[in-house]
């Protein structure tokens, strides 16, 4: 692809080390970025006064469409309730057309929060990464292989069309398709297998719920005799580099170096964990001395309650890290923004006249801090050299028909629940 880059004047950029830069940039369409000399030829030029850029947010725990689900769904409710008596029967509903305009409400809420990519779990993978790219969003989109409605009809035509699926794969593609084996106390050990075997025959992302409560892990443990990550351990459920565990929260240290064995991420999703009162927080600095790459996700914004904003669950990271170590230092909003946007080769652009953007500190050293803490107002999101949305405008979607539609959909999804 040919360059077209962007040259914002007179900005504040933060590189991938988290240096600050002052002046005018160019934004190549690769997603590198170079000083102006001021003799290039660029595709545009936007007054960077008063704007931060840094790399965009990833997302590496998602359920998108149940964006379709109010943030209080079944509130009060304790994950295994919330699954069984709220979630579960609710998805019976679910349609493809359903599911898109879910996903495409999820992107909105993404966009507008600086995130460019999500790795999701969740049914009808294809509507869902049709969503993703009518957005102009990165993502894997898992299909699920799983014990439970609406789609399993025990005859084999969801693995099937998740095969197919798959093998439509290219790297230049920025949707990509991955598995999901939702977790091991809803898919027997022939499903989770089988789905490790459909993610290997296409070099694919693997992803899981791992260890998120300590009553899956106690059911886990009476079943198998093993806690989960050596049950999965024990199948030789891993596929190396390509798993992504999200939760990990009730793990014991040897689990964690049975993880980093098979280089195995675990995404933590605090506020998730926290509003569904899973008890345990993933332990930062155990995972961090056994050698695990962790991750940070949002989950589904009707288990976490506060949608997909990262620089919140960033900030959740920090306050519940240091709350279970009794340590200030457990995780500095440094590192929890490195977390939140590791491997990005996108940009976001911020707005610096937000007043949760000040004070600046002295030679602008406290914008990090102020967006991990305080949250700010995105205006410019690109990916691949093409914006998403310009001045806080969404580009690729119609907001006003994006609310409409999701609040169209929701009248069929709930059509038999009285109390939404
Ligand atoms: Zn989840």
């Amino acid at each position: 692809m040919a360059d077209a880059a962007v040259l914002y004047t007179n900005a504040v950029l933060i590189d991938d080390y988290q240096q600050r830069h002052l002046g005018n940039f160019l934004l190549h369409s690769d997603g590198s970025w170079t000083k102006s000399n001021g003799d290039e030829d660029v595709v545009e030029t936007i007054d960077g006064t008063r704007r931060l850029i840094t790399r965009s947010f990833q997302n590496w725990h998602t359920h998108l469409p149940m964006q379709l689900n109010a943030r209080d769904f079944s509130d009060g409710l304790p994950l295994d309730e919330w699954l069984e008596k709220s979630i579960f029967p609710t998805e019976m509903n679910l349609t493809p057309d359903i599911t898109k305009v879910g996903t495409i409400a999820a992107a909105l809420e993404m966009i507008k929060t600086g995130s460019t990519f999500a790795c999701d779990m969740y049914h009808f993978p294809e509507a869902i990464a049709n969503g993703l790219n009518e957005a102009g969003l990165r993502g894997f989109v898992c299909g699920p292989q799983t014990h439970w409605p609406p789609q399993d009809n025990d005859d084999g035509s969801v693995k099937r069309e998740l095969d197919r699926l798959l093998s439509t794969n290219n790297p230049d593609n920025n949707v990509q398709y991955g598995v999901a084996t939702h977790a091991v106390y809803t898919c027997g050990e022939d499903t989770l297998l089988s789905g490790k075997e459909l993610a290997e025959k296409h070099d694919a992302m693997l992803h899981i719920h791992i260890s998120e409560t300590r009553k899956e892990v106690a059911e886990c443990h009476d079943k198998t005799g093993m806690y989960p990550v050596e049950y999965l351990d024990s199948i030789d459920y891993f596929i190396p580099n390509k798993t992504n565990c999200a939760h990990g929260s009730w793990v014991k240290k040897s689990e964690m170096r049975t993880l980093a064995k098979h280089k195995a991420a675990v995404v933590h999703c605090p506020s998730s964990n926290m509003k569904l009162a899973c008890g345990g927080t993933l332990s930062l600095p155990a995972y961090k001395e056994a050698g695990v790459n962790v991750r940070l996700g949002t989950d589904g914004p009707a288990s976490n309650g506060s949608g997909l904003d990262m620089a919140h669950e960033a900030r959740m990271a920090c306050l519940v890290q240091r709350h279970d170590h009794w340590d200030a230092a457990a995780l500095l909003a440094k590192d929890a923004f490195a977390m939140a946007t590791n491997g990005s080769k996108d940009w976001a652009v911020w707005n610096l006249d937000d007043i949760r953007m000040t004070p600046y500190g002295r030679d602008n050293n406290r914008h990090i801090s102020n967006l991990i803490y305080n949250g700010a107002g995105c205006l410019d999101l690109w990916v691949d050299g093409k914006p998403l949305m310009k001045d806080n405008e969404v580009i690729t979607l119609d907001q006003t028909n994006v609310i409409n539609n999701l609040n169209d959909a929701i009248e069929d999804y709930y059509s038999d629940i009285e109390s939404y």
